[in-house]
């Protein structure tokens, strides 16, 4: 490792070695998930594609894609590749639309994991010597096991204090100098919210310099929210239970998101045809695990939508890059004809001074017609001053601007939206 790069031979490798280097493994992978496990090579010879068929990257195209509904047609282990006997971890997601994602993982997955996401932390700036408060719930989820793995193959300290208590989560913060914080955005405002009622100030009252974040939509006005409100840099994570959990996609300094492509190959696709798009093309994300044994992705379709580039970056990686998450297609509105992503909502709320950074979006739907309002808190501060008729004003404007979409803004009361330690809810239907 170099003070920049944690693996530089495979991070700074040229963009052709590291497509050589795909292809060989994807060979591989193609092969092993025929010979092991029966439904994949009934899917493949479905499709009449058989290992030897794939000679180039470009031949993956020819595999049919993974779903989360064939995820659920064979839960719990049936795309497993390995004996369950190798199997030594397993993870799970909340299976909030059905059967759970289940992640299953050999000792080398284990490894790879740990790996993966100390890159990922090292390239954030984590180094040996920082205290990382790893407040993503523990549990089934993969976030705060990442997360811990990636630190302790740094060298870090993990304090593993889970989310909630967040009393506790200040008091631990304070006494055990915690310098890096790990849990969704919006968690984090919440902390900086209890300790300011505690009479804290986050910015000056902790020792705390980065955050490391994800497991939620956010805008990049968010970001600068999080950011001034503690003092921090922070930085985006991007991972899927499916894939391996955090660890397939986190920032450089120059918060430029790199795809740890030597083990996730990434394709983006046209999201109704399903065709293969350039990069620069936005569309739906689409993951291939090159070297994971217990369970591996061919092809599956990740539902958020970004953009790639292979462009180098300042910071001398030439991983490929891919955009911030434009928005799940599956939280896509569709108002009077227009296409609505709730990060371009929080984007026009945070232009606006005196708004907090707590809002929810309400969904009403009354036959085919969809119609959206916003309710959003005040700082004290506004709130106390009145006239926040203005401020619904300025946030109307702000939200027309970007869509051209009219969309009622009400002021309430501060501290009325329940807060989350996890995932924040910003959409309701009413
Ligand atoms: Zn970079």
């Amino acid at each position: 490792m170099t003070a920049e790069l944690w693996d530089s031979k495979i991070e700074s490798m040229p963009l052709k070695n590291l497509k050589e280097l795909q292809l060989k493994r994807l060979k591989k992978l193609v092969s092993t998930v025929y010979d092991k496990n029966k439904h994949y090579k009934k899917k493949l010879d479905d499709a009449q594609v058989k290992p030897g068929d794939i000679k180039t990257l470009k031949d993956i195209e020819k595999i049919p894609f993974l779903t989360k509904q064939d995820l659920r047609e064979y839960y719990p282990f049936g795309l497993v590749c390995t004996e369950m006997d190798d199997i030594v971890e397993i993870h799970a997601s909340s299976g909030t639309t059905g059967k759970p994602v289940v992640g299953p993982y050999t000792r080398n997955d284990v490894e790879l994991w740990g790996e993966v996401m100390a890159r990922s932390l090292w390239a954030n700036g984590m180094r040996k010597n920082d205290i990382m408060q790893n407040s993503y719930g523990y549990g089934l989820f993969t976030g705060a096991h990442g997360f811990e793995k990636g630190a302790q193959k740094i060298g870090a300290m993990v304090i593993t204090i889970s989310s909630g208590n967040t009393k506790r989560q200040i008091d631990v913060m304070k006494d055990f100098g915690s310098t890096v914080i790990a849990c969704t955005p919006s968690y984090s405002l919440y902390i900086a919210e209890v300790a300011e009622e505690n009479g804290l100030d986050p910015v000056n009252d902790f020792k705390l310099r980065l955050g490391v974040f994800g497991a939620e939509a956010w805008s990049e006005e968010m970001r600068t929210n999080v950011e001034k409100r503690w003092g921090i840099t922070a930085h985006e994570h991007y991972g899927l239970t499916e894939i391996i959990g955090p660890g397939v996609v986190s920032e450089c300094k120059h918060k430029k998101l790199h795809i740890n492509a030597d083990h996730f190959l990434a394709e983006i696709i046209d999201p109704k045809t399903g065709e293969t798009l350039e990069p620069g093309e936005e569309g739906e994300l689409v993951f291939t695990t090159l070297t994971k044994e217990a369970f591996p992705a061919i092809r599956f379709r990740t539902k958020d939508l970004a953009t790639l580039y292979e462009d180098t970056c300042e910071c001398g990686r030439t991983l490929p890059i891919q955009s911030r998450i434009k928005g799940r297609s599956d939280d896509m509105m569709k108002v009077k004809g227009v296409i609505v992503f709730p990060s371009q909502i929080e984007a026009a709320l945070m232009q606006v001074t005196g708004v907090s950074d707590n809002y929810q979006i309400i969904k009403t739907k009354k036959g085919d017609i969809t119609s959206l309002s916003v309710e959003v808190e005040p700082t004290e501060e506004r709130y106390k001053e009145g006239h926040l008729d203005d401020l619904e004003k300025q946030a109307e404007d702000e939200i027309y601007s970007i869509l051209n979409l009219h969309v009622p803004v009400n002021a309430i009361e501060p501290k009325t939206i329940p807060r989350s330690t996890g995932k924040a809810k910003r959409v309701i239907e009413r």
